[in-house]
């Protein structure tokens, strides 16, 4: 059996080589910064990390998880509800609610199982979920795992949101999705019209704050900081994996009843093991950090303005942008590619995106700014783009 599945995956893999999406791994041999070290020796400046805040190396961060390791070990070894639950555990919940003034909280070992473990307990075939064509592949899986009627409007697209809010008026609840960032362009949700369509149909809003959390909004409370929403969305879903310190952890927080029946019902928090107490420590330190000081999100929108009016500047194609995510338009799949390579020799790691990941003849650059960012290191990008810009004839 084996000889004939083998000779069909390596003919798969082949057509996935030859449609130019095959994905090459790139080794770093240091930890995750804004200068990283590859395999190959060369040392880089690194612009494709989701380490928005820096905080994947942070000093701070690391005594947290060091002293909690001596003290509590390595791992729970249960799920929550048999004995894996700690009082980090607890601690954090409370954080992440306090952080986003919502009521209350539940942990996931990723935001990847909140998005799958959220649809299905709360939603029958009797509801309607309303999805942004552009949310994450996790809110498409957990939709897909729920019974409930399925529509979807064009991203952003608030004539088409009411429109599959009037299509869906004779289900039992209506729940609208959307990212809170779309990570390809880097638009915020308009979450004020989504509230107030929301308000006008009868409808339920959940935000995935994974690539808004700790960045957008003044003091990084994300999208209903920005938009001036704290507390009005019945859901919130997020990441400890990307701004909140880049290791490994998801959540969901808002209403305490819907919170409740997720311990009772969600799949992934029921049968998956807790978070390592070490993560939870250094989570609770991170939230304490973002209410001690507003540093890192004030040089973070520092950094973003500096870089993108330098780059427009320069005479670069830059898609509007509300958040840390820079996209760099090129709209040839070949021609980004190859930026990216000439990139890398001038030490400026970033990466291309052409289709599928993007719209035909959409491909770009995608440029991801971080408070561990200082200047200089913007300014040798910045020189970097316009030099290779130059070369490609992008650039006059
Ligand atoms: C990254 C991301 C996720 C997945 O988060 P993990 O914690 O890495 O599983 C979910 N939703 C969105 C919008 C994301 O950007």
């Amino acid at each position: 059996m084996y000889d004939k599945f083998q000779k069909y995956l390596t003919q798969q893999i082949e057509e996935i080589k030859i449609s130019g999406t095959y994905k090459n791994e790139r080794i770093l041999v240091s930890p995750q910064f804004s200068e990283i070290k590859i395999n190959t020796g060369k040392e880089v400046l690194n612009f494709c990390a989701n380490n928005y805040l820096g905080l994947a190396n942070n000093k701070e961060l690391v005594k947290a998880a060091t002293k909690c390791l001596e003290e509590r070990a390595y791992g729970m070894a249960s799920v929550r509800f048999i004995c894996g639950t700690s009082d980090l555990h607890k601690e954090l919940e409370t954080k992440i609610a306090h952080f986003f003034g919502t009521e209350d909280s539940i942990l996931y070992a990723a935001c990847f199982d909140a998005n799958g473990g959220v649809f299905e307990p709360l939603l029958t075939e009797d509801d309607a979920i309303i999805s942004d064509a552009l949310n994450h592949a996790s809110i498409i899986d957990g939709v897909r795992l729920c019974k409930a009627q399925r529509f979807r409007y064009a991203n952003a697209d608030m004539k088409d949101l009411e429109k599959q809010l009037q299509d869906a008026q004779s289900c039992r609840f209506r729940l609208v999705v959307t990212d809170g960032v779309f990570s390809m362009d880097g638009n915020v949700a308009p979450m004020q019209e989504i509230l107030t369509l929301a308000a006008k149909y009868d409808a339920m809003v959940m935000v995935d704050e994974s690539h808004s959390a700790g960045v957008v909004g003044k003091t990084g409370r994300g999208v209903t900081e920005l938009h001036n929403c704290r507390g009005k969305v019945e859901i919130i879903t997020g990441t400890l994996g990307k701004a909140f310190g880049g290791a490994i952890g998801g959540f969901t927080t808002g209403k305490k009843e819907i919170i409740e029946m997720l311990r009772q019902r969600s799949r992934p928090y029921l049968f998956s093991n807790s978070i390592p107490p070490m993560v939870a420590a250094a989570g609770i330190r991170m939230f304490e950090m973002m209410d001690e000081t507003n540093q890192l999100q004030d040089k973070l929108h520092a950094n973003t303005d500096y870089f993108i009016s330098k780059m427009k500047a320069a005479g670069f194609d830059i898609k509007p942008t509300q958040s840390a995510i820079c996209a760099v338009m090129l709209y040839d799949a070949t021609l980004a590619g190859k930026f990216a390579d000439k990139l890398l020799e001038e030490g400026i790691y970033v990466i291309g995106f052409s289709y599928p990941v993007v719209p035909k003849d959409q491909a770009r650059i995608r440029v991801q700014l971080s408070a561990a960012h200082e200047t200089e290191q913007l300014d040798k990008a910045i020189h970097a783009f316009i030099k290779v810009g130059k070369e490609l004839n992008i650039l006059k």
